[in-house]
């Protein structure tokens, strides 16, 4: 039997950890599963270990992992269960995995997505905050240690399909590209009335038009800040300055971004809005396997509409585009900022419009600093959280006085 690539899935029990099983359980012939990771959801992690058998389970907690232990030692006495960051950092770079899915959300993926990176493996990127959060470095590791970084967000997975032949992520600027015509949904709130928009809750937040995705992430898109990410995430994987990028709100999701050529030439890649479709891409990169996802019917499609964001309705997405010309560790300031901002808002302390002025006093009050080691960016992170923290506490004791 040919040799069967090894995979690690960080971040197994999410949206994107799920679909990324489905896909390999489609293709089991193909791909062996060596290692599951979670945070603490013991019941998913469970069933996926009995379903896929690795040889590593990883709960980030340590009372998650032993509760798994427990359950696992009947029925699956031959899976390790570690647990913590160092176990999770350890099982990105083991020598039997050929492939990481870095599909944990948020700043806590970014060592684990780094030690991938560091250890020459193929990186299926889905954690776009690493990049954010320490874009420059990141790709010099990635570099260094010889890893295949391949993006799996929708939009620069279906720019990566769209560039020109043989090009890599991280391998400069390719060659005849005037612009990248980045996608973006606009959440359900695109069309809201302005003066609606502190009002909203967090289960209509999380309640995206087009795509199923994890609590964070429908939140950055209700914001737009998940465009403001990914319009970072897109500068540092294909090279370009932020002026060569320009996003355009494509209501139905069946464009996932587009590529314009020297000659004219505009190539886009369609289908329906399944994250399997990139998922199956990367990880099958340069073959084609089943994602089980449906065809697209163009005709029931009709009509793809475009059009320009409206930044005073999305002011997220601006503080993301003057925090990546600032340059340094602005952007791991404005994520870090960002996480805290959003977390709050799904926890009922401050209300939706003031994720944008949290993150935007943050950036003010936090001094920006070369980004040149992962201690100065892991400090900066820490100093923005603290600040966003501060800052929130000193609102809801506002509120509670009037
Ligand atoms: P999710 O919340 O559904 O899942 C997150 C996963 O990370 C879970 O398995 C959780 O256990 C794990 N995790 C959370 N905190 C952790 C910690 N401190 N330590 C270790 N593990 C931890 O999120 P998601 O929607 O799957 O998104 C995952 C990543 O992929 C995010 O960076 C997101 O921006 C990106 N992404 C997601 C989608 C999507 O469709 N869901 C699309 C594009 C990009
Ligand atoms: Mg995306």
């Amino acid at each position: 039997m040919s040799h069967r690539p090894g995979i690690t899935v960080l971040g197994a029990t999410g949206s994107i950890g799920i679909s990324t099983l489905d896909v390999i359980r489609r293709n089991s012939n193909r791909y062996r599963v060596v290692a599951l990771t979670a945070n603490r959801d013991v019941d998913r992690l469970f069933t996926q270990c009995l379903e896929h058998r690795p040889e590593f389970a990883v709960m980030a907690d340590e009372s998650a992992a032993e509760q798994l232990r427990n359950r696992l030692h009947e029925q699956a006495p031959d899976i390790e269960v570690l647990s913590g960051l160092d176990a999770l950092v350890k099982v990105a770079a083991l020598d039997s995995v050929d492939c990481v899915m870095a599909g944990i959300v948020g700043a806590a993926g970014l060592l684990p997505t780094l030690e991938a990176a560091k250890s020459g493996k193929r990186v299926l990127l889905a954690n776009k905050e690493a990049l954010v959060m320490s874009g420059s470095l990141f790709m010099q590791q990635a570099q260094n240690g010889g890893a295949e970084l391949l993006p799996v967000d929708s939009e620069h997975n279906a720019i990566f399909q769209c560039m020109p032949q043989g090009y890599l992520p991280g391998s400069g600027q390719p060659e005849g590209v005037v612009k990248i015509l980045l996608t973006a949904s606009g959440g359900p709130f695109r069309t809201t009335a302005l003066d609606q928009l502190s009002e909203i809750t967090p289960e209509q937040a999380c309640c995206h038009p087009n795509w199923d995705m994890g609590r964070k992430i429908s939140v950055d898109s209700a914001t737009m800040m998940n465009k403001g990410l990914e319009l970072i995430e897109a500068c540092w994987l294909f090279s370009v300055p932020d002026s060569m990028l320009q996003v355009v709100i494509h209501p139905q999701s069946i464009v996932h971004s587009m590529v314009q050529y020297r000659d004219g030439s505009v190539l886009a890649q369609l289908g329906n809005p399944d994250m399997r479709t990139p998922i199956a891409h990367s990880l099958a990169w340069p073959q084609r396997i089943d994602a089980g996802v449906d065809v697209l019917d163009m005709l029931s499609t009709a009509r793809l509409d475009f059009e320009s964001p409206d930044l005073q309705r999305f002011p997220c997405l601006r503080l993301a585009q003057e925090a990546w010309r600032a340059g340094g560790t602005a952007s791991a300031v404005l994520n870090a900022a960002n996480e805290v901002a959003v977390y709050a808002f799904l926890d009922g302390r401050i209300n939706f419009t003031a994720i944008a002025e949290v993150i935007e006093s943050t950036l003010a009050d936090v001094t920006r600093r070369e980004a040149d080691s992962f201690e100065v960016i892991l400090e900066e992170d820490a100093l923005a959280r603290n600040c966003a923290n501060e800052m929130i506490a000193a609102r809801q004791r506002k509120r509670a006085t009037v």
